[in-house]
C-alpha cells in the first residue's frame, strides 16, 4: 500500500485536518500520480458540511486534481512516468451500461465511483480525493494534461471547466448566442470565459456589483445585479441560455424570467431549494429548465483541448492545504476570485 498524507474532514462541522491514509498499489492499468495542485470546488465544502446529507467520515475531498505520472501499470498505454495528468470528479464506473459505453459515465446506471466519498467498484473501499500527496486511478479515467501550462491554473478546469463547456455545447453555444451566467464563483467565471470563447454574447448577473469590473476583464459583454430591479428589468427575457451555477438556495421560477421565447435555463448549482416553479413562466414563452452534471471522460478531454488552443485558464488563488477552512469561509460569503487551488507541497 501506498501511505498518502491528505487533509480531511471528520465530521460536519469542526476544521479539517492531516489525516495520512493508504492507496493501493498501482494495478496494470493504473497510473500513480503525484499531486501537485487540487482546487476547491463548492460541493466539497456541500459534501463535508453534510448539505446533501449524513456522510461517512473521514473524508479527504477534492476533484480538481493535476500532477505527474509516477508509475505507470504494465498495461497502461495512454500515459508515461513524466507525464502531467489530471483527474476529475469520478474514479471509475461499470462500463458496459448504455450511459458508460456512449462516454457519459458520470451517469452510469450501476453507480458512478465519484472521486471522494464513494465506493471504488469493490463496492467496499472508500475514494479519498485530492486535498492528498497521490492519486492511484485506471488510465481510462484519468486525463492528459498539455505541458508548458501553469497547472494551479488548470486544475480547475477537471470540474468547474467541464461542468461548464458540457452544457455550452449540449445546447449549441457559438456565435451570438445570449448567454446568461448566473453567479460569479468558480463555476461562474469559467462559463464566462468558455461562452465567450465560444462566440457568444455573455451577460454576468451577479448579486456583487464589485465584480462588475472582473466579470468583463474575464470576457462577459454585460453585467447585471439580479437583485437590483432596474437592472432586472434591462435583462429579464433576454437570454437562449442560462447557466444558473448559484450554489445557495434561489428561486428558480423567478429566473426563468430571464429566458427569451424557447430559452433554456441550465441548472448547475446544487443548493436543496429552489422554490416554486409556476406553469405560465414555462409554458407562456416555451421554455425549458434543465439539470447537467460534470461531464464524461471524452468530453473532459475535449473541453482541456479546447482550453488548451484557446488559451483558457482559471483566475485562482493558490493557498495551503491548511488554510482550506478560511477558503471554505469565503466561498460562503461569495467571496472567491475565482477557484482557491491548494498547492499539494503543503502537505509533503
Ligand atoms: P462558488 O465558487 O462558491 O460560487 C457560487 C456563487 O453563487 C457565488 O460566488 C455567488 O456569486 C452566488 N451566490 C452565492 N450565494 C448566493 C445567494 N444566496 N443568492 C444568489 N447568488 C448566490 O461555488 P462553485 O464552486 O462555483 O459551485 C456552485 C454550485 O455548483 C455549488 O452548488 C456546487 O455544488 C455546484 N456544482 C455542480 C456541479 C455539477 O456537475 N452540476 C459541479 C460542480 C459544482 P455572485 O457573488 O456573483 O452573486
Ligand atoms: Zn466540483
Ligand atoms: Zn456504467
Amino acid at each position: 500500500m501506498l501511505e498518502t498524507h491528505g487533509w480531511a474532514s471528520f465530521d460536519a462541522s469542526s476544521p479539517l485536518r492531516a489525516h495520512a491514509f493508504q492507496r493501493r498499489e498501482p494495478g496494470e492499468r493504473d497510473v500513480l500520480i503525484e499531486i501537485t495542485h487540487c482546487g476547491i470546488c463548492h460541493s466539497d465544502l456541500h459534501t463535508v458540511r453534510g448539505d446533501w446529507g449524513p456522510q461517512s467520515y473521514p473524508i479527504v475531498p477534492g476533484h480538481e486534481i493535476v500532477g505527474r505520472v509516477a508509475r505507470v501499470g504494465a498495461k497502461v498505454d495512454k500515459l508515461a512516468v513524466g507525464d502531467l495528468a489530471g483527474v476529475g470528479c469520478f474514479v471509475d464506473s461499470c462500463r458496459t451500461c448504455d450511459q458508460c459505453k456512449r462516454g457519459e459515465e458520470q451517469f452510469c446506471d450501476a453507480g458512478t465511483s465519484f472521486t471522494y466519498a464513494s465506493l471504488e467498484r469493490d463496492g467496499v473501499t472508500r475514494t479519498q480525493g485530492g486535498y492528498s500527496t497521490r492519486i492511484v486511478v485506471d488510465q481510462d479515467y484519468a486525463l492528459k494534461i498539455a505541458a508548458g501550462l501553469p497547472l494551479d491554473r488548470v486544475a480547475p478546469l477537471l470540474c468547474a471547466g467541464i461542468t461548464t463547456y458540457s452544457p455550452l455545447r449540449k445546447y449549441h453555444v457559438g456565435k451570438g448566442t445570449r448567454v446568461g451566467v448566473l453567479g460569479l464563483g468558480g463555476l461562474g467565471h469559467m462559463a464566462v470565459k468558455l461562452a465567450a470563447a465560444m462566440g457568444a454574447d455573455v451577460t454576468l448577473l451577479s448579486t456583487t456589483r464589485a465584480k462588475k469590473l472582473d466579470a468583463e476583464r474575464l470576457g462577459a459583454h454585460d453585467f447585471a445585479v439580479h437583485t437590483d430591479d432596474a437592472d432586472w428589468k434591462r435583462v429579464r427575457g433576454r437570454f437562449d441560455v442560462v447557466i444558473d451555477t448559484v450554489s445557495a438556495a434561489h428561486d428558480l421560477g423567478r429566473f426563468v424570467d430571464l429566458l427569451a421565447v424557447d430559452g433554456t435555463l441550465v441548472l448547475v448549482g446544487a443548493p436543496d431549494d429552489l422554490g416554486k416553479l409556476g406553469a405560465f413562466s414555462l409554458i407562456g414563452r416555451r421554455r425549458s429548465v434543465a439539470g447537467s452534471l460534470i461531464g464524461g471522460i471524452r468530453e473532459t478531454q475535449e473541453m482541456l483541448d479546447f482550453c488548451a488552443a484557446n488559451g483558457v485558464l482559471a483566475d485562482v488563488e493558490t493557498i495551503a492545504a491548511q488554510q482550506v477552512d478560511a477558503a471554505y469561509a469565503r466561498m460562503l460569503k461569495s467571496d472567491v476570485r475565482y477557484r482557491f487551488v491548494i498547492d499539494c507541497g503543503s502537505l509533503r
